[in-house]
């Protein structure tokens, strides 16, 4: 495949519109990709890759899918100069591809075999680093000008719904918003509920070494909240309340006592007809008042408010006897990923902040507390039939020597596990941090502490696809 600019600069009248001329540019260190969704003559989207100084490019009228079944059609088009993929606006009508174009995903590609060989060829495998688009895919050549996309198998396949983004990926906004000239949404939107306004006692020392006031962990709770409330909201939580600190009483809390506009109020019928009060937080104000009451360790059930029977987060805590070492506790979370893994259950690691790590796995084909509880007890006497030397799946703790209590006791209704970027109120501030399953080897379960996890906010979210998977 030769490269040349010279069709795409043909087919333009750059008086009329506001494509880029181009020009052939230096193959980058790490090479590109766009995807460009374009509602022209045809709905179609274009999938670009860089090559040779420009963007190989093909319509593809459905839009890749993540799903191996579906072979998407994919049209062979002019080379586009690589400034295209900076292109989101209007093409006028009557010009060619006249209509709207949206950057739908951006990033990098790796090919995974000879890209070269792969384009004389008509085969090109690859990996796509983008925001949406993950994985393994291939493009397959089959006639004319016609190749096929498709996903390969690997741990995303069948798992990610593409139509449920309608944005750009860049500015946020949706077709019809570009169509219209609104500007871009996506801008720093700085909010700063926190100020010393609204935090009384900011200055009180909750953790001594290093020292950590209230205030700090106000702060910490507002960085993070981006992350954080994802997993947080709309779902029944109990914290802990350390007032004068974590060396000091402390008190569980898990009924609605809070006025506060972000925080809701979820009424529970018992079985003995009896009926709890417990919260849950609406966004970021609701759980910064609850920091304000002094609370600063945040439990959440595994079912969210509005579908309180339906749990959809599973979470496996592995809770070692003491005195073992952390080389076989993470045996043990290897041993429990390579069950999920073998179910194709996709699943996400966090230090518990405490002695072990958690592994969590979004989940909604359990319809029920029932099904989801006993689903769970049964990994954990899968792993005990295994390896029978190793795990239990009996809380007694006489039972445990030497072993790993996997506890699913947490998936029951009613029961919680510790939030993600949760702090712990145990010595040096640690935090319930996500990490990528690649550093389950290389970080302790309390080694990330309150300031790591906020520096851990500048890198990519190693949960990035968590409300993605669908399972
Ligand atoms: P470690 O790794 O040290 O075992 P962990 O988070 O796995 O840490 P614990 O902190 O001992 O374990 O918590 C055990 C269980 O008790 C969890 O299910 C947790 O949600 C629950 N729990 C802890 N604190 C509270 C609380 N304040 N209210 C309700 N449940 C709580
Ligand atoms: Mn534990």
């Amino acid at each position: 495949m030769r490269t040349n600019l010279k069709k795409y600069q043909d087919k333009r009248n750059f008086n009329k519109t506001k494509e880029p001329i181009g020009k052939i540019e230096k193959e980058g260190k790490k090479l590109r990709f766009v995807i460009q969704h374009h509602l022209a003559r045809r709905d179609h989207y274009d999938f670009r890759l860089e090559w040779n100084g420009t963007l190989k490019s093909w319509a593809v009228p459905k839009g890749p899918s993540f799903n191996n079944q579906d072979k998407r059609l994919s049209v062979h088009v002019e080379d586009h100069p690589l400034s295209y993929r900076n292109f989101e606006g209007i093409i006028p009508k009557g010009e060619y591809g006249g209509g709207t174009v949206m950057i739908f995903d951006e990033g990098f590609w790796e090919p995974l075999e000879d890209p070269k060989k792969g384009f004389q060829n008509g085969s090109l495998k690859f990996a796509l680093k983008g925001k949406r688009l993950k994985g393994k895919w291939s493009l397959v050549y089959f006639k004319e000008n016609n190749w096929l996309l498709i996903k390969e198998k690997d741990e995303y396949e069948g798992k990610i719904d593409l139509s449920k983004w309608n944005t750009s990926i860049k500015t946020d906004r949706t077709m019809e918003e570009i169509m219209k000239g609104f500007k871009k949404k996506k801008t720093s939107k700085i909010e700063c509920i926190v100020e010393n306004i609204e935090i009384t006692h900011p200055e009180k020392i909750i953790y001594k070494c290093p020292k950590v006031t209230k205030l700090d962990i106000a702060l910490y709770y507002q960085k993070v909240s981006k992350r954080m409330m994802p997993y947080l909201e709309n779902r029944i939580v109990s914290t802990i309340r350390a007032p004068e600190g974590i060396e000091s009483e402390q008190f569980f809390k898990k009924h609605f006592d809070n006025s506060n506009s972000g925080i809701g109020k979820k009424i529970v019928p018992t079985e003995k007809g009896h009926a709890d009060d417990y919260y849950y937080f609406k966004n970021t104000e609701g759980l910064i008042s609850e920091v304000q009451q002094n609370s600063f360790e945040f439990h959440i059930w595994g079912s969210q408010v509005n579908r309180i029977n339906h749990p959809n987060m599973l979470v496996f805590d592995l809770d070692p006897d003491e005195k073992m070492s952390l080389r076989k506790i993470r045996q043990g979370v290897s041993d429990l990923k390579s069950i999920l893994d073998d179910l194709s259950l996709t699943s996400f690691l966090k230090t518990s902040g405490g002695k072990g790590y958690h592994v969590v796995v979004p989940i909604t084909s359990l319809k029920n507390w029932n099904s989801f509880k006993t689903f769970s007890q049964n990994i954990a006497k899968l792993m005990e039939t295994k390896w029978p030397a190793k795990y239990t799946s009996n809380v007694r703790k006489d039972q445990r020597k030497n072993k790993i209590f996997i506890d699913w006791i947490r998936n029951a209704k009613s029961a919680t596990s510790v939030a993600p970027y949760s702090l712990r109120l145990r010595k040096g501030a640690p935090v319930s941090m996500p990490i990528s399953w690649k550093e389950l080897n290389k970080i302790k379960p309390n080694e990330i502490k309150m300031k790591d996890a906020l520096r851990r906010l500048k890198r990519k979210d190693p949960w990035e696809h968590f409300f993605d998977i669908i399972q």
